[in-house]
C-alpha cells in the first residue's frame, strides 16, 4: 500500500492509498488513530500493517484531487544519511567532472548527511538561491524509511528494518559542494529535498533491487538505471550503517543517484528558474517539481 501526508482543510493527517486508486481513506477508516506518518512508522505493529495493506470495503474518505498532497516525512528525524556514490557510471562522471574528489577505485562506501528543514512535496517548487548557487543540479534516489530501530544488523535481517520506500530528489549545489571541499553545505540549502508523492510499504515494494530509476529535465531523461546495479545494495548498507551507529525508526537514507546529473554533461546541464525536473521510481511513482525565480 501507500502512504500519503496530505492537508484537508488545515489539518495534517496521515492516509492510506493504493497503486491504481485515487482515493485516500483516513486512518479512522482502519480503526487506526496515528497523527502523522512518523507516529505511524514508529508504533504501528505487524498486525496493523498487514491491516493497511487490504483496501477498507468503506469507500475513499477523499479523493487525490480535494487534498493537498504533502512530502510523506515534512520532517525528518535527523538529517538524511546519503550515500555519495553508489552507481559506478556516476562514480566516474564525478571524477571526470573533476567536482569532487573521487577516486575511481575508491572500495568504501561514500556516506554523508543533509540537513532538511522542511521536505518539499510532490508539485512544489524548488528554491533556486540565486545569491549563493551557480551550479543547481538533480539527483534522482530511492530513499528507504527505517521502520524498527536497527543497531548491528545482519545483511538477511536488514530488510526486516525497513519500513517503505520514497523517490528522493537530492538537489545539489555543485559549485557550494566545491568550494566548501564536503557537501554538507551544498546539499542542506532550504527546499533541496524534493521527497514523496508517498512512502510505498516495504510489503508492497518488495525486493529493493531491481526499480528503474530515472529523472527528465524539461521533458529530457537525463538519467535511466535500475538499483540492481547499486554498488552498496539496501541490505548492505543497512548492514554497514548500523554497525556502528543505531539507525532510529524514521531514519531517512538516500541511496544514491545514477549517472545523467548535469555536472557529467558538456555543456552542463544545470537547473534554471522554470525548469520542471522529474523524478521516477518503478513502483513507487514520480515527483515533478518547478524551479522557483528566486
Ligand atoms: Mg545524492
Amino acid at each position: 500500500m501507500r502512504l500519503y501526508t496530505i492537508e484537508k482543510d488545515g489539518k495534517k493527517m496521515v492516509c492510506g492509498g493504493y497503486t491504481g486508486i485515487e482515493g485516500l481513506w483516513t486512518m479512522d477508516c482502519y480503526g487506526l488513530n496515528y497523527e502523522c506518518m512518523l507516529d505511524l512508522i514508529a508504533n504501528a505493529d505487524e498486525a496493523e500493517m498487514a491491516h493497511l495493506e487490504k483496501k477498507p470495503a468503506c469507500p475513499p474518505t477523499y479523493s487525490m484531487d480535494d487534498v493537498k498532497i504533502l512530502a510523506p516525512i515534512e520532517h525528518p528525524v535527523g538529517d538524511v544519511m546519503c550515500l555519495g556514490v553508489n552507481y559506478y557510471a556516476h562514480l566516474v562522471e564525478s571524477s571526470k567532472a573533476g567536482h569532487v574528489d573521487i577516486d575511481q577505485n575508491q572500495k568504501a562506501t561514500v556516506y554523508f548527511s543533509k540537513r532538511v528543514n522542511e521536505a518539499v512535496p510532490d508539485g512544489g517548487i524548488i528554491p533556486p538561491h540565486l545569491d549563493i548557487c551557480t551550479a543547481l543540479d538533480y539527483e534522482v534516489e530511492l530513499g528507504v524509511i527505517i521502520g524498527k530501530t536497527a543497531t548491528k544488523v545482519s545483511r538477511e535481517d536488514a530488510l526486516d528494518h525497513v519500513f517503505g520506500y520514497t523517490i528522493i530528489n537530492d538537489v545539489s549545489a555543485r559549485n557550494v559542494q566545491e568550494a566548501h571541499k564536503q557537501w554538507y553545505r551544498g546539499k542542506s540549502l532550504d527546499g533541496f529535498c524534493p521527497m514523496g508523492p508517498c512512502i510505498v510499504t516495504a510489503a508492497e515494494f518488495g525486493n529493493p533491487s531491481g526499480h528503474t530509476v530515472a529523472s527528465y529535465v524539461n521533458g529530457e531523461r537525463r538519467q535511466f538505471s535500475n538499483t540492481e546495479v547499486m554498488m552498496r545494495d539496501v541490505p548492505g548498507l543497512i548492514m554497514e550503517l548500523s554497525a556502528g551507529t543505531t539507525l532510529a525508526t524514521g531514519t531517512v537514507i538516500a541511496t544514491g543517484t545514477p549517472s545523467g546529473v548535469g555536472m557529467g554533461m558538456d555543456p552542463k546541464g544545470y537547473m534554471h528558474p522554470g525548469d520542471v525536473v522529474i523524478c521516477e521510481i518503478e513502483g513507487i511513482g514520480r515527483i515533478t517539481n518547478t524551479i522557483g525565480q528566486e
